[in-house]
């Protein structure tokens, strides 16, 4: 477990005595990039509900850092230990600035009142400026987040976990809903937060996976059913059978 940042062996979840997550073994590097493939109802948002305390599994091993107990932590805790997630649907605080929103999500624990009128420091400005740069959201830093593009409020809430300094990233489905150009961007945003952090990626579109050019792992009812790079698992036949065979 020494060089990985996020460890699962053997891990099993059954809801009403149906496997959701069914003897899943996965490990992710530190610095690593991984997508997660399968189709509905294979497990991957349980997966990550399990990893981020969410979700309490019946059996199986799951280590943060190597040697960070997760299933011994509440939501908060891990939370606290530097795994960010990131849902499908952005939640931003619409009615402030986007630089705002950052500030606010830095401050974390301090009231929002707090957060915004507390005097500025030169660190935290910086901070906020090398978020804003990532995101490519420079030039939206006084707008309301509620004017943004579905796509920039994606980045905005990007940024916002990047605030709390993850190790870990967790993001599902991150392109739902964009554009092709917005889409292209999130690889390069991914990309780039992924030469500093450790990244799991649920995702559907398989452009996308394609452009973010890391190792995949398929789900299917639960467990891993390959793994390797994309031209690897997509010529993978028992791939092929679950998502063409429904
Ligand atoms: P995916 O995210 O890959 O679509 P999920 O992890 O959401 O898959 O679901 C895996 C399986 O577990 C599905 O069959 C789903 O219906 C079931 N499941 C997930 N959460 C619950 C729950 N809280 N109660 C009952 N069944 C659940």
């Amino acid at each position: 477990r020494r060089d990985t940042l996020l460890y699962l062996n053997g891990v099993t979840k059954s809801f009403d005595g149906f496997k959701a997550i069914n003897n899943l073994s996965l490990v992710v590097a530190k610095g690593e990039m991984r997508a997660i493939i399968g189709p509905n109802g294979a497990g991957k948002t349980t997966m990550m509900d399990i990893v981020t305390g969410k979700t309490r599994p019946d059996e199986g091993e799951v280590y943060f850092a190597g040697d960070v107990d997760l299933t011994q932590e509440d939501e908060a805790a891990i939370a606290n230990r530097g795994i960010g997630r990131k849902f499908q649907k952005p939640t931003v605080f619409e009615g402030h600035s986007v630089e705002d929103n950052i500030r606010l999500s830095l401050a974390g624990s301090r009231s929002i009142f707090g957060a915004l009128l507390h005097r500025k420091d030169a660190a935290e400005q910086s901070k906020i400026d090398g978020i804003l740069a990532t995101t490519r959201l420079g030039e939206k830093r006084r707008t309301p987040a509620a004017d943004l593009s579905h796509g920039q409020k994606q980045w905005l809430e990007i940024g916002m976990l990047l605030a709390q300094d993850p190790e870990l990233l967790l993001v599902d489905e991150p392109v739902a809903g964009m554009t092709d150009a917005e889409t292209e961007e999130t690889a390069r945003l991914l990309k780039e937060i992924a030469r500093t952090r450790s990244v799991v990626v649920v995702e559907h579109d398989m452009h996308f996976v394609r452009a973010l050019g890391v190792k995949v792992t398929c789900l299917h009812e639960g467990s891993v059913l390959s793994e390797g790079s994309l031209d690897h698992v997509s010529a993978d036949p028992r791939v092929v059978e679950v998502y063409l065979g429904r």
